[in-house]
């Protein structure tokens, strides 16, 4: 049973190109299998989240990153009622656009464009993937989703001015998304908050004393865990704490979007999208939690000194490749020196180096950059 302000399939915008009905599957169903079958998802195996496979092979990459979230993303939508399977979609693609080299990647790309006057910015990138770049149907390029899945690829996770983007006149810009499409950047965050606690214990770049001190509710769950199970190893204490400060952020994200549906009246997807400001978010007590746990993991685990040498890596490997094919367009794959002729080179080049997988990216380094 759908709440009332929930997206309810038979009421989607539907498709840029109309399709006849599937026979038993829905249309929020159709994108999220139609994402898992792209190409760019299944490259995601292959990016960086944090840690490069350098360090371990179970730890987090994009793709079981990605897989995480949807799991998160599903638990919360079911408590709440809202639309699981556009959750779903919502949550398999949410990370498609990003390039190789996790976060530094994504800084190199924007600064190799901006020397150009362009930019780049993963949502943008995922929604021309998404329509234009998959090669799947005979009938149209891209994947033909539905209005939902794109307007949630573009406002996940910010606001986009209508003035600055006209281009996405057709989202509705001035109106909130769906509380399905507001959940994910928050459930993207519980899951790599804990995810990346975890890798970095793992990893031996964070210790238990540390993430106490600065983690009340990990220290506490630790404490707890050490009192019912003395003789365990730090590993699963560790876990059992971790265990905590998950089920602490996500039980406060339903709690906490269900209060606020019910105080602002919320009946209807329409006074979900009229209301002046986002519905899903954490109280403020925990909001709080949250800032601190993504503050500690700045200071002691994105800018350690540990992951120092992948982000010089990252940077030079994107920099001097795309400052080599602005030089020389012609080592460009055919398809893409096509497109340089009715788009500007800078992008055609982004666009190339964005999908890149992070072993692929460093042949093509290897191929032209290392003489
Ligand atoms: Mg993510």
């Amino acid at each position: 049973m759908l709440a009332d302000y929930a997206v309810r399939t038979e009421n989607s915008r539907g498709r840029r190109f109309p399709e006849p009905p599937h026979r038993y599957r829905s249309d929020f169903q159709r994108d999220r299998d139609r994402v898992i079958h792209s190409r760019a998802f299944r490259r995601l195996e292959a990016k960086t989240q944090v840690f490069s496979r350098r360090y371990s092979d179970h730890f987090r990459n994009r793709l079981t990153h990605t897989i995480e979230v949807s799991q998160i993303s599903r638990t919360i939508a079911a408590q709440l009622r809202l639309n699981t399977d556009l959750v779903e979609a919502l949550a398999l693609v949410h990370d498609i656009g990003h390039p190789p080299f996790g976060h530094a990647g994504e800084k190199a790309l924007d600064a190799a464009m901006r020397e150009h006057g362009f930019s780049f910015d993963h949502n943008l990138h995922a929604l021309r993937i998404v329509e234009d770049f998959e090669l799947r149907y005979a009938a149209f390029r891209g994947l033909n989703l539905t209005f939902e899945v794109r307007e949630g690829i573009i406002k996940h996770s910010r606001d986009y001015h209508p003035d600055e983007h006209p281009e996405l006149g057709e989202y509705l810009l001035d109106q909130r998304p769906p509380l399905e499409a507001q959940l994910i950047d928050l459930t993207d965050e519980i899951g790599y908050d804990t995810a990346d606690l975890d890798d970095g214990y793992e990893a031996h770049l964070l210790a238990v004393d540390q993430i106490s001190n600065f983690v009340p509710h990990f220290e506490h769950g630790f404490r707890d865990a050490q009192r019912r199970y003395p003789s365990a190893p730090e590993k699963l204490l560790f876990n059992e704490a971790l265990k905590q400060v998950f089920d602490r952020l996500v039980s406060d994200l339903i709690e906490n979007t269900r209060q606020r549906v019910d105080a602002a009246g919320v009946r209807s997807l329409e006074d979900v999208r009229r209301c002046p400001e986002r519905l899903a978010s954490f109280s403020p007590a925990v909001e709080e939690e949250r800032k601190q746990i993504k503050a500690f993991l700045f200071d002691n685990l994105y800018f350690s000194p540990a992951l120092e040498g992948e982000k010089d890596d990252a940077e030079r490997i994107i920099g001097e490749l795309f400052a080599h094919w602005m030089e020389e367009p012609d080592d460009l794959p055919h398809s893409y020196r096509e497109k340089s002729g009715h788009e500007p080179l800078p992008r055609v080049i982004c666009d190339y180096i964005a999908g890149m997988t992070d072993p692929f990216i460093s042949q093509q380094y290897e191929k032209y950059c290392c003489p």
